[in-house]
């Protein structure tokens, strides 16, 4: 048996901090599929391939190996035994992630691992689809959003914090790009399952949509 709380939600709602806490708070298993298809897309760029070449892209996602370790002070991603935790932030992958996540077959390929990652354990999982698609019956679905400029500010000032080089304009024309390609997906599209609970966390602080998820995940009585 597992229980399952998704999250779902553009970039810059708040999605990976919000889990983080929840996760620790509750005990509960924290996984950021954005990071599968991020680790596809550095392997992508590592192996000069183009974004036009659809099966070699299939043929890496079938190979790849990736580690998750959830460290109290978030994740350490190993790609072949490699740390990347770091490069998957990057500019260069932050550009051509989505393009990559396009493509059905990865997304089955990916799917498939996130389910099994999930498997008898008690989650958090949050990405785009996972609501809609790759957990449809979750225990809890929550929806997150916010304005584009909160989520561009946002994420601008993490990449700062995290010296990724990026200018304002930069970070707000790839969320407004990358929103509009994840929504029209043909699989697993970003979009609000009927039945997940919408927040707004333009106005709200982290700690005020913690616990908001909180207390709708106690109201399930599991924890
Ligand atoms: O969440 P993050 O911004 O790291 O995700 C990177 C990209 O991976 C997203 O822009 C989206 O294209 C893709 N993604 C996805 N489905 C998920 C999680 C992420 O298509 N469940």
């Amino acid at each position: 048996m597992s229980f399952i709380v998704g999250i779902d939600g553009p970039a810059g709602s708040g999605k990976g901090t919000v889990t983080k806490k929840i996760a620790n708070k509750l005990g509960l298993i924290n996984i950021d599929t954005g990071i599968t298809y991020r680790c596809v897309a550095l392997e992508v760029i590592n192996q000069n391939v183009l974004l036009e070449d659809t099966n070699k892209i299939i043929e890496i996602t079938k190979n790849i190996k990736i580690n998750i370790d959830n460290t109290p002070n978030g994740d350490i991603v190993y790609l072949d035994g490699k740390d990347v935790t770091k490069d998957i932030r990057s500019k260069e992958v932050t550009k051509i992630v989505s393009q990559v996540s396009s493509i059905k077959e990865v997304r089955f390929i990916m799917v498939e691992m996130q389910r099994k990652l999930a498997e008898g354990k008690n989650v958090i999982m949050e990405g785009r689809d996972i609501c809609t698609y790759v957990f449809p019956n979750a225990d809890v679905k929550i929806y997150l959003d916010a304005s584009i400029e909160e989520r561009a500010r946002r994420r601008f000032k993490e990449n700062q914090e995290k010296n990724i080089d990026m200018t304002y304009q930069e970070v707000y024309d790839n969320i407004k790009r990358r929103d509009e390609n994840d929504k029209e997906k043909e699989i697993g599209a970003l979009k609000i399952a009927e039945d997940s609970i919408v927040i707004d966390t333009t106005n709200l602080s982290i700690d005020e949509v913690v616990k908001k998820i909180i207390d709708i995940i106690t109201l399930k009585n599991k924890f």
